[in-house]
């Protein structure tokens, strides 16, 4: 009969008397506050105690490794549950002296309710076990490394204690606590195979799921001589999870929470790859919001911020079966479609996600709304590789923004050599402008009443070394594109500034005039930069007027405004160019210092059929007072027309093309008096 059901039974002998009678060891151990709570004799003995109670009164916390105490709280665990019963191999060190037994030990319900641990020992005569034995014993007792030896159908036949703490309830066989039947299976085979097996694997323990580090070997059994497994395991899943937050990370974009360009590359790949082995078909969407500069130049990162997650979103929710959307970064998306007859379906696809991201944004402080420039190409159609369909979308993206912005465009193959050449004109520009190939000429802006040369536009000329003057139309866009137009920009100022100065002390005095491309108006010190020209060139502001588009005046941008009133202040004067072929907004000619409209030459063409427009425009500039100048004159009856209506300037070939400074003296200035 078990000691234990000894005790709890009414004792028709003194209990007491009776245990003190036995020749081994029993006590009653205090998990709680690390005492001994009752112990026979030979237990007394044993600890080397002058008596129950000093031996009761022992602190045995003292000198307890952390390993045994956090041992005997899981047995206290272990006891709650059930009527657990254990026997180990015990090294105990009463008076400092190794003692091993072999304890059998079970749960023992105090009268206060609590657990304390039945202990009942036989000494296992160590002086017979060699000392590495002994300490082996003791090393898979303390170890963190869970040690379960298997039958060879996988029933545990020993658990070390870290092992049988793990234990799932109904887990218990190899084959149940292994979560994924596929490493089971891996496990078995190589097992088979080896002899011995190693993985990393999710395994079910009291704790939930987990992942661990096992390694199994085939042994024996010393106890029958059967053959076993001996399996080790050590809890990884802080690492694990270590990794896949790293890997998380790495993968996706951390502001909008979608896969990024490095996950692009591994998912696309792989439903390209899906998609060539089924024989479908695809479109790759490549998205570049439009001028997303300007939200973020204009109301902050922030605002960027929040309308780049919002956009996110709902790419991400209008995602069809199969779809996968990632964000390049900044203000690129991507998108894979795979579609079903691609030719015909992609298009109508790609105009659902124009119109999809043009819906507006509504954000605490402001609601906003962006378009998209949309470029796609199609597997297998415009390329077989991911490589090669991203650059494609890519092109037919620029394509887009070519087109107008706010659109989709497909992937032609003309775009490649386009932008190639595009390609080649950056890098030639670049040379261009450390090699002083790029010069300015200036057009007579004349007095209409009067005939008189008052001022002169300054506009940019880039004598090629093969292929001649090159006209700004063609490379303005691409220093704007590039980045390069701060500095164009800057050169024209610096030689106009200088002329208008070399000018007037030649005893001419023209106002000059100066174009600004809306890009420069990007840069924050636009202005400081003006101000060094003029300090530096020792030109007067009022001499130099500013050729600004309509669209500058636009954006509503706070940055512009400051920096036009900035600019007015100093004293140069603002000029609209082209005045009539943007918004043609004259509302906004009164919240800006603006001096000069400049009526674009296309309304001086139309005169003679369509004048109503232009004597519109006239009678407002009289309205609002401004200087107006008619660009693009070329016929005498266009001259009668503006005479006839007090224009007060015009420019235009009829008078004079732009030409070179050195011709714009020998033509206009060599005989001054005969021009006045
Ligand atoms: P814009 O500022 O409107 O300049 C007037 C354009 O009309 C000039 O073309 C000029 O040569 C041309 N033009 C002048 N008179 C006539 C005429 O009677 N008939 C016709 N058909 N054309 C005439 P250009 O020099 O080719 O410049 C084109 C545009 O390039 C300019 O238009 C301006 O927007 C831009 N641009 C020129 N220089 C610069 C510069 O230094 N910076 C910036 N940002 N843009 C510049
Ligand atoms: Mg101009
Ligand atoms: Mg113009």
């Amino acid at each position: 009969m078990p000691l234990q059901d000894l005790l709890v039974a009414p004792a028709p002998v003194d209990a007491v008397a009776l245990l003190d009678r036995l020749d081994h060891p029993v006590w009653i151990f205090d998990i709680d506050r690390s005492r001994v709570h009752w112990a026979n004799r030979e237990a007394v003995a044993m600890w080397q105690a002058s008596s129950l109670q000093a031996l009761c009164a022992r602190d045995m916390a003292q000198g307890m490794s952390v390993a045994v105490s956090r041992r005997l709280r899981q047995y206290q665990a272990d006891f709650q549950q059930s009527a657990a019963r254990f026997g180990e191999q015990w090294t105990l060190y009463p008076g400092g002296v190794p003692v091993t037994m072999w304890v059998d030990f079970s749960g023992w319900p105090l009268a206060d309710g609590r657990m304390a641990m039945l202990c009942s020992a036989r000494r296992t005569g160590a002086e017979a076990t060699p000392p590495d034995s002994l300490r082996s014993v003791d090393a898979l007792l303390h170890t963190e490394v869970m040690t379960t030896l298997y039958s060879r159908a996988g029933r545990a036949l020993y658990r070390n204690p870290t092992s049988r703490a793990s234990v799932a309830p109904g887990a218990d066989r190899l084959g149940t606590r292994l979560t994924d039947r596929e490493d089971l299976r891996d496990l078995v085979t190589a097992l088979q195979a080896r002899g011995e097996a190693k993985l990393i694997t999710r395994v079910r323990t009291a704790g939930g799921d987990r992942w661990h580090d096992l390694s199994a070997r085939m042994c024996r059994d010393p106890a029958t001589g059967r053959r076993a497994l001996l399996v080790t395991e050590i809890d990884v899943s802080g690492l694990k999870q270590a990794q896949a937050q790293a890997q998380y990370l790495a993968d996706h974009d951390q502001l909008t929470g979608l896969p990024n360009r490095n996950q692009v590359l591994k998912t696309f790949a792989q439903a390209l790859r899906a998609c060539r082995l089924r024989g479908d078909e695809a479109a790759l969407v490549f998205i570049d919001l439009d001028h997303f500069k300007r939200v973020n130049d204009s109301l902050g990162h922030a605002v960027g911020d929040e309308l780049l997650v919002q956009l996110a979103r709902r790419l991400n929710d209008a995602r069809r079966p199969g779809e996968c959307v990632a964000r390049l970064g900044g203000d690129e998306f991507l998108l894979m479609l795979p579609l079903r007859d691609v030719v015909a379906t992609a298009m109508a696809r790609a105009d659902e996600l124009v119109a999809l991201i043009a819906q507006p944004v509504v954000l605490p402080q402001t609601e906003l709304r962006v378009t998209p420039s949309i470029g796609i190409s199609l597997f297998p159609q415009d390329g077989e590789d991911l490589d090669t369909l991203m650059r494609h979308a890519d092109l037919a993206m620029y394509g887009a923004k070519a087109a107008g912005r706010g659109t989709a465009m497909r992937f032609r193959p003309e775009m490649t050599a386009a932008a190639q050449s595009r390609l080649a004109l950056e890098v030639e520009l670049r040379r261009a402008l450390a090699q002083g190939q790029i010069g300015v000429h200036y057009q007579p802006r004349v007095e209409v009443a009067s005939g008189r040369i008052v001022g002169a536009e300054a506009l940019v000329r880039w004598r090629h070394p093969e292929r001649g003057m090159i006209p700004p139309d063609v490379f303005i866009s691409v220093c704007e594109d590039c980045g390069l137009i701060g500095e164009l920009g800057a050169m024209v100022l610096e030689k106009a500034c200088a002329q208008q100065v070399a000018w007037a002390a030649a005893g001419r005095v023209l106002t000059v005039s100066v174009n600004l491309s809306p890009r420069q108006f990007f840069a924050a010190d636009l202005v400081a930069e003006i101000r060094d020209i003029l300090t530096r060139t020792g030109c007067s502001p009022a001499a130099i007027e500013l050729e600004i588009t309509e669209s500058v005046l636009l954006g509503h941008d706070d940055r512009t405004v400051t920096a036009l009133e900035a600019l007015g202040q100093m004293g140069l004067r603002i000029a609209i160019d082209d005045f009539g072929t943007g918004y043609s907004n004259l509302a906004y000619l009164h919240r800006y210092p603006v001096d000069t409209l400049k009526i674009d030459r296309s309304f001086i063409r139309a005169l003679s059929e369509r004048p109503a427009i232009t004597e519109m425009i006239v009678t407002m500039c009289r309205m609002l007072g401004v200087t107006m100048v008619a660009e693009g004159v070329e016929l005498a009856e266009q001259l009668d027309w503006l005479r006839g209506h007090a224009v007060h300037e015009y420019q235009g070939w009829l008078f004079g093309p732009a030409v070179a400074p050195e011709e714009f003296e020998r033509r206009w200035m060599a005989a001054p008096a005969a021009v006045q």
